[in-house]
């Protein structure tokens, strides 16, 4: 597809808008701020829309079509939400201003705070991480910081299941602690017996994601937990995968002392391409000393039912300290808080529960046509295999970016790592059974076309504005440029 390049447009003279002659005087722009190199194109106004209009089609996203990338829970986020963010009294507020004068902005933050808590079953949450892999790295301080506290200084070893998320290793290491891998054992369950020969007195915890990432639920959730606790080790629950839970189970329930949730996720934020993130953790009573601050909290009790309390920072007496500038992202808080809300307790039960019934729907339907490696009831993601043995040239890649011509975007592949050619499914509740029927349908049609014509999917995608990339070269050495690519990019 050759689209035309706006550079090619342009006329010399020609204006975006015409505005008459100022009547105040002009002032010169310092020569020094000038660049005549730039070359912009001079094209009216119509056209400028028109090329910005078509840049923001060239890309997938999920107002286009179905996203299934599993892990990241790519839903539907009400535009209601994004309406509630840009409320001038939320939007236009300056973290500097005196607290007197944000009342609301600071209840908005404490309601966060009491949800996620609730939601979560502990007893207290910081607002302050900015990622998943952020509350991650708060986790682990926290965790750390409290053996510490106790004097004891032998803890050096975290335990993390070979199904983690790369980003619980890596926290591990950033906070300067030993990565331990647990593996698997043949249903996907953390390896008990491994697990419990490594629960030593140094120890400073485990780091688990339940449901974990092939989607399934840890069936000894709770032993795993004690083992851990036995040797005096603390349990990090990583969040990412809350949208198969709410309502439905809380961790802290379970016993996990720390967990994160990624707004950004499950709570209706939007995902993605840099955006804000925004991943609060959770502790259960014996952390709360030491979570990041400042938190909101309530420096002034109401007299009476017409008043409101007074809200204010504070800094918990042992926190690790701050993670973020200011208050954490609160454009992100407002859209959680509007999320739950709308919903209300029940609607985010609602919200889990169909989020697992569509996942398993999918499961179901391509369970003939690919290998589903841990073939039992999963949460609301699965992981099947992107290979067949009778069409042995044709890899997960590409039936990925075959899935691209028929409008869907991938699914995650080549995680976890511990299924070979991985493909990772995640519906998400805000799809209709005709989206997951198409989706099937595609998924179904591609494994029959990587029998009868592979070269159809190992040359995929074919109608992208552009064809396959080397992937790792445009994620290491992108190349941002609206001309040609010059020549000493392609060097
Ligand atoms: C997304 C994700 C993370 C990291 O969250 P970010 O917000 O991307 O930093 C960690 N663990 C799991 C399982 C995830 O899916």
């Amino acid at each position: 597809m050759k689209e035309p390049l706006i550079y090619d447009l342009g006329s010399p003279g020609r204006v975006g808008v015409g505005m008459p002659d100022p009547d105040v005087p002009l002032t010169e722009i310092p020569a020094a701020l000038v660049r005549e190199d730039l070359d912009l194109p001079e094209v009216d106004e119509l056209t400028a829309v028109r090329h910005f209009q078509r840049l923001s089609q060239l890309n997938h996203n999920i107002e286009k079509d179905f996203y299934p990338l599993g892990s990241c829970t790519m839903k539907y986020n009400p535009k209601l939400n994004e309406d509630m963010a840009r409320l001038p009294g939320f939007a236009h507020i300056h973290p500097l201003q005196d607290t007197d004068t944000v009342q609301g902005a600071l209840e908005v933050m404490f309601d966060v705070q009491e949800w996620l808590a609730e939601l979560g079953g502990f007893a207290g949450v910081s607002l302050q991480p900015a990622a998943g892999a952020h509350g991650e790295f708060a986790g682990i301080l926290m965790m750390r910081k409290y053996h510490l506290n106790k004097g004891d200084t032998k803890r050096t070893k975290m335990l993390i299941p070979d199904s983690a998320h790369g980003t619980n290793p890596a926290s591990t290491s950033m906070s300067g602690l030993t990565v331990i891998e647990i593996p698997s054992d043949e249903r996907g369950n953390v390896d008990l017996a491994v697990l419990r020969e490594q629960c030593d007195d140094t120890v400073v915890g485990l780091m688990i994601t339940n449901p974990n990432t092939l989607g399934l639920f840890e069936e000894h959730m709770l032993e795993v937990i004690e083992a851990v606790h036995a040797c005096g080790g603390l349990v990090y629950g990583d969040g990412a995968n809350f949208n198969a839970l709410m309502g439905i189970v809380r961790p802290g329930d379970m016993g996990f002392d720390v967990m994160h949730y990624n707004l950004h996720k499950t709570f209706s934020t939007p995902h993605g391409g840099g955006g804000p993130g925004s991943g609060p953790v959770g502790v259960s009573e014996r952390l709360t000393p030491f979570l990041p601050g400042p938190i909101v909290g309530i420096v002034e009790d109401a007299d009476d039912d017409d008043e409101l309390p007074v809200y204010g920072f504070m800094m918990p007496e042992k926190s690790i300290g701050r993670m973020k500038a200011f208050h954490g992202q609160f454009g992100m808080h407002v859209r959680a808080l509007s999320y739950m809300l709308a919903y209300g307790g029940e609607g985010l039960r609602k919200v889990s529960e169909m989020a697992v019934l569509n996942a398993n729907y999918l499961r179901v339907r391509l369970h003939d046509a690919y290998h589903i490696p841990f073939d039992r009831i999963n949460m609301h993601e699965f992981v099947a295999e992107g290979r067949f043995s009778d069409a042995p040239n044709v890899h997960a890649l590409d039936i990925a970016k075959r899935l691209m011509d028929y409008g869907f975007h991938p699914p995650t592949n080549y995680f976890p790592l511990i299924v070979h050619e991985a493909l990772m499914i995640e519906p998400t509740e805000t799809e209709s059974k005709e989206t997951l029927d198409a989706f099937t349908d595609a998924m179904i049609q591609i494994g029959q076309e990587a029998r009868d014509a592979p070269e159809l999917l190992q040359s995929a995608p074919h109608v992208t504005p552009i064809g396959r990339l080397d992937e790792v070269m445009a994620a290491k050495q992108l190349v941002l440029c609206c001309r040609p690519i010059p020549e000493w990019a392609e060097e």
